[in-house]
């Protein structure tokens, strides 16, 4: 059997890992991707292995939302082992790899409600604690003048905060270094440098890529894994399957250098306006590197095409958070990098996993927010489905040709994107003069979004506040 992947970010690689690891006979794995990933979403993760620390006040409400959350559980169970397994892989191929992280050190995630923002940070937190309290997760409140290298802004300091010693993190380059090697290094694995132009369909399966050079690729068994480019490359093939858009989530984090000023754990806030809030986390760069270095995240902007920049106004307002809302030293920081990466956003949000009415076709992609921190569950299942195994039946609920989830209910729809709408001027300077033009901001912005609900027809169900925007232009229908 020849599997052929196409893609190579953490999903494509982490796939094809599990792949390689369970090769019998004359099995081979190809992967096909260019090796500097413009726009890969995974080079520019902070890589948060976070799943409590990203619930938000309406989360948890559908049976999609519970199942992608049981995912990512599962996902921080597997992931010591995971990383266990990515360091034995690449010694065995002759790698030097001792570590890809400091190990239990690079777990502990601090959660912060300031007043950096508005309200709806609260709701944000006190759903989080209630989250944990109902699922038995350890954590612990905190008084915030305790959390280390934490030193804000007089004014926009913590009122409150607690900390999860389990949920952590990793360095994205570092793990793809891994992953890399470990292909790079298998006698039955192919790495391709190179970019995927269209599927090959002869009869009813795909018979080969053709590549960007006019190579074609030939295989039995394909898995289409290229993050937010995913439906231009299913657009120019042709195939006949019938998957919702996935958007480009565009997304700048920043690496800096803060010399005297390290941090040893993650410091974040709720998930706030459309994005994650702001976050700071260590970056280990190897057992004997610099322990100084942070990347600082997220901005969040979803378009339709791919844009290799990010503006100069995400820069700026991660770098002024930063400053203000986790340590004002951060000011004497250096700016290392500026990391720019498109998230794979579907149309309703959730990820589009699985086998497609394309009998050999895999896809993989929609991972959004957290398609890092699920990696080790998704390559594992998606491994299974291109040998030829099958997957636990609530897997069906993000098969790529679903339906669009519309899982929402239009008034919270509303409520949601006014919400996030007001947190993020409230994240930007806004300062009314006074509470009646506030209510009346809050009533202008319900009006426009209560006009783009009629518009598209959106009766019974509402648009997610991240693909306002999306519905707006005309992409999303
Ligand atoms: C700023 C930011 C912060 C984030 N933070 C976190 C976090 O803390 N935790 C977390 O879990 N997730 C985080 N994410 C989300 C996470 O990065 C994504 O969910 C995940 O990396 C998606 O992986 P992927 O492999 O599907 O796509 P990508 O990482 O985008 O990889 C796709 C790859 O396919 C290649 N490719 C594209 N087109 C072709 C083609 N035609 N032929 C061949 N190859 C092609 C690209 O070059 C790219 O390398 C973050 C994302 C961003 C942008």
């Amino acid at each position: 059997m020849q599997h052929v992947i196409v893609g190579n970010g953490i999903v494509a690689l982490s796939t094809a890992f599990r792949l390689a690891q369970r090769l019998k006979g004359s099995d081979t794995v190809t992967v096909i991707g260019p090796c500097d990933r413009p726009g890969a979403a995974t080079m520019a993760a902070a890589a948060m292995l976070n799943s409590f620390a990203e619930i938000s006040a309406y989360s948890l409400k559908s049976k999609e939302d519970r199942y992608h959350f049981a995912l990512s559980r599962r996902a921080a169970q597997q992931w010591p082992d995971f990383e266990k397994e990515l360091v034995d892989a690449a010694r065995g191929v002759g790698s030097a790899c001792d570590a890809i992280s400091r190990g239990e050190q690079d777990r502990g995630t601090y959660i912060i409600n300031n007043t950096a923002a508005d309200e709806w940070d609260d709701k944000n937190f006190d759903a989080m604690v209630k989250a944990l309290e109902d699922f038995k997760e350890p954590f612990t409140f905190v008084h915030p003048g305790e959390i280390p290298n934490y030193l804000p802004a007089q004014h926009e300091r913590a009122a409150r905060a607690i900390y999860i010693p389990d949920e952590g993190w990793l360095n994205p380059r570092i793990v793809i270094e891994t992953l890399d090697t470990i292909l790079s290094g298998h006698d039955r694995v192919t790495v391709i440098d190179g970019e995927a132009r269209r599927f090959r369909k002869s009869g009813d399966a795909i018979s080969g890529v053709e590549l960007a050079d006019g190579t074609v690729v030939e295989g039995d068994a394909f898995l289409l894994a290229t993050g937010a480019s995913a439906s231009a490359l299913l657009d120019a093939s042709d195939l006949g399957i019938a998957m919702q858009p996935v958007f480009y989530g565009l997304g700048v984090s920043i690496e800096i250098r803060s010399e005297g000023h390290p941090h040893t754990k993650c410091v974040r806030t709720t998930n706030r306006g459309g994005a994650c809030g702001i976050y700071s986390v260590p970056l280990f760069l190897g057992k004997n590197g610099p322990k100084d270095h942070l990347v600082i995240g997220a901005s969040n902007r979803v378009i339709n095409k791919p844009v290799l920049y990010g503006r100069l106004s995400a820069v700026e307002h991660l770098m002024r958070s930063a400053m203000q809302e986790i340590n004002g030293h951060f000011y004497a920081a250096d700016l290392v990098r500026v990391n720019v990466g498109w998230r794979p956003t579907s149309q309703d949000t959730y990820p589009l996993l699985g086998k497609t009415s394309v009998g050999n076709l895999c896809i993989a992609t929609g991972t959004k927010r957290d398609g890092f921190h699920l990696s080790p569950v998704l390559s594992d299942i998606m491994a299974t489905l291109m040998t030829g195994g099958s997957a636990e039946k609530e897997f069906d609920m993000f098969a790529p040709e679903r339906k669009v989830i519309r899982d929402i209910p239009r008034q919270d729809a509303v409520e949601m994107i006014v919400n996030s709408l007001m947190s993020e001027q409230y994240q930007h300077g806004y300062n009314p003069s006074n509470v009646l033009m506030n209510a009346q901001v809050r009533e202008t912005y319900r009006k426009d979004i209560e006009a783009l609900h009629d518009r598209i027809g959106a009766k019974d169900w509402g648009i997610h506040p991240e693909l306002v925007n999306m519905y707006r232009e005309g992409h999303a229908k």
